[in-house]
């Protein structure tokens, strides 16, 4: 349950983090009563700012387009618990000096009662550790609850996330700590334990022998933009795969837990991640994005090291050895500098058309990535028919959550031909009503709450960098000559080569000439 009489610290307030996910998500809680009564927030990070500038900043990314007075209101409320202390990250007498002013803001707001702490590192990685160790030390409530939220990356490879945890559990207990992946807070994410376990009709056909292969797939529009030298050291497959992807899968294989519990959801992940070996070389294919249409490529970004052989773009193929899947190729790829199609059929004097998913940037958040899981079932038994499509299973993740079926129908008429359709179940357009809360709320508030359900446990990091760290080190020459990527356009679907990467591993597309009859989305 919520614990009450809480102060929520943000370390590195000062950050991109902060700004754009952690103060909204803080705020959207807020806004919807989400939060502790009397709750308290307070930013910390080096930089040295008054009330006024902490405030125009951490509600910079806190949306009112329709100038909403009681949304306004809030945001005024929302100021007046929320404060910011200036200091260090490595030196006892910073600490001290928060712990004196959270004891004066509880004394204030919580007196007599007991005091509950919720850390949230929005932090680099060179100071999580000094940081966790202080906070420990220093700012832990003798009489109340205290919790901390850390970020990726945890680690680069198996060695170093162990090291990580090591230094981490010194300080903090495996139940004070909530580590985020925030494609768990997503909802569809969420909705695949529900699709999967409340199913009948699709949980009988979710294995091996109805199954052909899954490709779960990450596009990104845009490129590294003036950030390549971050993204350089750790590349898209430590960005997106290892982490972001590699926790979609597990829950999309693992077994039914026998509850809803956080351990349980969390061992059958563990377990059906046991079960896939390293990645093997030949199941890679590795790209990088090079101008087009005017764009830089990756090279091209001044803060790319000259030369570099970082692939912007992977696709991995992992088998998961177990009876419910052996055999089955499950495709995680991702790519920066990307870009999806979605075919629209207009009005019927006009042509179907297809155009890029920027395109339609009043229905769809211009520069969102498309986030897809794509379920391809095995081809019918021959004779009756030949050459009818597949039936997939599609869960868009986003933008513009959906669940669709492809399947084959009658066409109508007075003749017998298979005719490629959908079963949609179209988020925008089922649930009108309802806003779908933004990953970020639903974790913090999970955090709050206690729940570790959607938070990754220290042995699912281990088995996650197990699978992907040998494939790395090969990456970064650490045992012989660095793989070349191939390129592709910025812009483009991705490499050339993909497509006899995926045929590869059994995967059919839908006959030529298949288009979904949408004229909005939304
Ligand atoms: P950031 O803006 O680079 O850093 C946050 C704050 O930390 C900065 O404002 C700065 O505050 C302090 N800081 C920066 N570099 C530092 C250094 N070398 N040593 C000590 N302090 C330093 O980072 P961020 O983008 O907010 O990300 C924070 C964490 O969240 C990272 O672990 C990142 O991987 C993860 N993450 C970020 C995003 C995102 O959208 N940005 C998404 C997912 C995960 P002061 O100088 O004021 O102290
Ligand atoms: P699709 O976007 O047409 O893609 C189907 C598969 O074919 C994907 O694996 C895709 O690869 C691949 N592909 C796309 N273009 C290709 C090309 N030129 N060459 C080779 N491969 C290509 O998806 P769909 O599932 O058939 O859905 C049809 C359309 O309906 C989509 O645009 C979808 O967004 C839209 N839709 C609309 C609604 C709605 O409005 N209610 C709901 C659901 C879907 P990648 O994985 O690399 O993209």
């Amino acid at each position: 349950e919520l614990k009450e009489n809480t102060v929520i610290v943000v370390f590195g307030a000062s950050g991109d983090l902060a700004k754009k996910k952690t103060f909204p998500a803080l705020f959207g809680l807020y806004r919807d009563g989400f939060l502790p009564t009397d709750v308290r927030i307070v930013g910390y990070a080096r930089t040295k700012m008054d009330e006024a500038e902490f405030h125009k900043r951490t509600t910079s990314y806190i949306k009112n387009p329709d100038n909403n007075e009681e949304i306004a209101q809030k945001i005024e409320t929302f100021k007046q618990i929320s404060s910011y202390v200036s200091g260090g990250y490595e030196d006892d007498p910073s600490f001290q000096n928060l712990e004196t002013y959270l004891r004066d803001l509880e004394a204030k707001t919580h007196k007599g009662k007991e005091h509950n702490r919720l850390f949230y590192l929005a932090l680099p990685p060179s100071v999580f550790t000094p940081v966790a160790a202080h906070v420990r030390k220093n700012c832990y409530s003798a009489d109340g609850v205290n919790r901390i939220i850390v970020e990726k990356p945890f680690g680069k490879d198996t060695e170093s996330c162990r090291e990580l945890l090591t230094a981490l559990k010194e300080h903090w207990s495996e139940d004070e700590t909530f580590r985020i992946d925030h494609y768990l807070g997503k909802e569809m994410v969420k909705n695949m334990l529900v699709l999967r376990f409340a199913n009948i009709a699709l949980n009988a056909a979710w294995d091996k022998n109805s199954i052909s292969n899954v490709q779960i797939t990450f596009k990104e529009p845009f490129g590294t933009e003036g950030r390549g030298g971050y993204f350089d050291e750790f590349g898209i497959i430590r960005d997106i795969l290892q982490n972001h992807l590699l926790q979609v899968l597990s829950i999309l294989t693992m077994e039914r837990p026998v509850s809803f519990a956080a351990e349980d959801i969390r061992d059958e992940k563990v377990k059906v991640l046991r079960a896939i070996p390293p990645i093997e070389r030949s199941d890679t294919l590795l790209g990088q994005y090079v101008s087009a249409n005017g764009k830089p490529g990756y090279l091209d970004d001044d803060t790319v090291p000259k030369n570099s052989v970082c692939p912007t773009y992977a696709a991995t193929t992992l088998w998961i050895n177990n009876p419910r899947w052996e055999g089955v190729p499950f495709i995680l790829k991702a790519g920066k500098g990307t870009s999806s199609f979605l075919s629209i059929r207009f009005p019927p004097l006009l042509q179907p058309t297809t155009l890029p998913i920027s395109h339609y940037s009043s229905t769809l958040a211009l520069n969102e990535a498309k986030v897809e899981v794509r379920i391809q079932f095995k081809d019918v038994t021959q004779g009756i028919f030949k050459d009818i499509s597949r039936n997939e299973f599609v869960i868009r993740i986003q933008p513009s959550e959906a669940v669709y079926l492809k399947l084959n129908t009658k066409a109508p008429g007075l003749y017998t031909r298979a005719l490629p359709t959908e079963m949609d179940l179209t988020y925008k357009r089922r649930f009108s009503e309802t806003k779908i809360p933004e990953a970020y709320e639903s974790l913090i508030l999970d955090a709050l709450k206690g729940d570790h359900s959607n938070f990754v446990r220290d042995d699912e990091l281990d088995v996650a960098w197990k699978i992907f760290t040998p494939i790395l080190h090969w990456i970064e020459g650490q045992d012989g000559p660095r793989p070349k990527p191939v390129s592709y356009p910025y812009g483009s679907r991705g490499p050339k080569e993909l497509e006899a990467f995926i045929t590869k591993y059994g995967f059919k597309r839908t006959q030529e000439g298949y288009q979904w009859p949408v004229t909005n989305l939304a």
